[in-house]
């Protein structure tokens, strides 16, 4: 049986078919219609039609960006905005007239990552996902864990610091606000004065503001994943997402987190993805 995975970010729409061996038959992807849910429901329907016009019988997931409501299953917390609220997978389950399987972007990476990237070899995986935003997903033996009420893995909301930084859940102090992307350049400003991207941060970290900068990063970055470890103590997590890029999350980093978890023993790999943007889509092939 083929599989045919779509990942529906903010600007682009990727579809992927492939076979029973993961070989890839068809790939394409069209940009994402802004701010109207009836034209991206067209589209993946389109582009779902054409790309499986040669096989007869395929599995069909979507990735999706933001969390899926178990209770009402309508999407919440979506930075593509016009889909909160909408019942994406009933509405394009009622178009094609087929069963679809829908995650979020970190629980589809996890899922890629555990079947064809850096997680092949272990059993508990946890994916992380690092960039405008935090998430996380765990696979067990190849299958996704969602949990009781699809909340597995979201370590990002997790509380870092009780009266730290509002975040748009309702909460202060989560992970999020302090290692996303967008957090850590806000934090980058107030230290320095100056407004610059990440990257051009990471270049210009050799004063004594970006030293400051680089130890809270890492002081975080390092309570977030041993929290995770003390509960999970999973077999290897994966860091995916833009951040996933910088080294010193892998050294001085890893570090960090070793010397907060609950143990003697520590060695928990931390390694970087191998799909890059391609797990999402790959991903949403793989659920079920
Ligand atoms: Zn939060």
């Amino acid at each position: 049986m083929y599989k045919l995975g779509v990942d529906l970010g903010g600007t682009k729409i990727e579809a992927v078919l492939l076979d029973a061996n993961f070989n890839v038959v068809e790939r394409k992807r069209i940009p994402t219609p802004q701010n109207d849910y009836q034209k991206i429901l067209a589209s993946i329907s389109s582009l779902v039609v054409e790309i499986s016009k040669h096989v007869s019988d395929y599995s069909l997931g979507i990735c999706t960006p933001g969390a899926i409501s178990k209770q009402t299953g309508l999407i919440k917390n979506s930075n593509t905005q016009c889909l909160i609220g909408k019942s994406l997978k009933e509405d394009l389950e009622n178009k094609l007239g087929k069963k679809v399987s829908m995650e979020n972007d970190a629980n589809c990476f996890a899922m890629a990552e555990s079947i064809l990237g850096a997680a092949v070899n272990f059993d508990l995986v946890f994916g992380v996902i690092l960039g405008t935003g935090v998430g996380g997903g765990i696979v067990i033996n190849k299958k996704l864990y969602p949990g009781r009420t699809n909340i597995g893995g979201e370590w990002g909301h997790h509380t870092l610091h009780r009266n730290g930084h509002p975040c748009y859940c309702g909460k202060t102090g989560c992970v999020e606000t302090y290692i996303s992307g967008p957090s850590l350049e806000n934090h980058w400003t107030q230290l320095t004065g100056k407004s610059q991207s990440l990257p051009d941060i990471l270049t210009s970290i050799d004063n004594d503001n970006g030293k400051q900068w680089k130890d809270e990063f890492i002081e975080n970055f390092g309570y977030g994943l041993a929290n995770v470890i003390d509960i999970l103590d999973p077999d290897v997590i994966v860091l995916g997402g833009g951040l996933s890029n910088i080294d010193f999350l892998y050294t001085d980093g890893k570090e960090s987190v070793y010397s907060k978890v609950f143990s003697d023993l520590v060695d928990t790999p931390i390694l970087k993805n191998k799909l890059g943007d391609s797990a999402g889509v790959f991903g949403a092939c793989m659920l079920e």
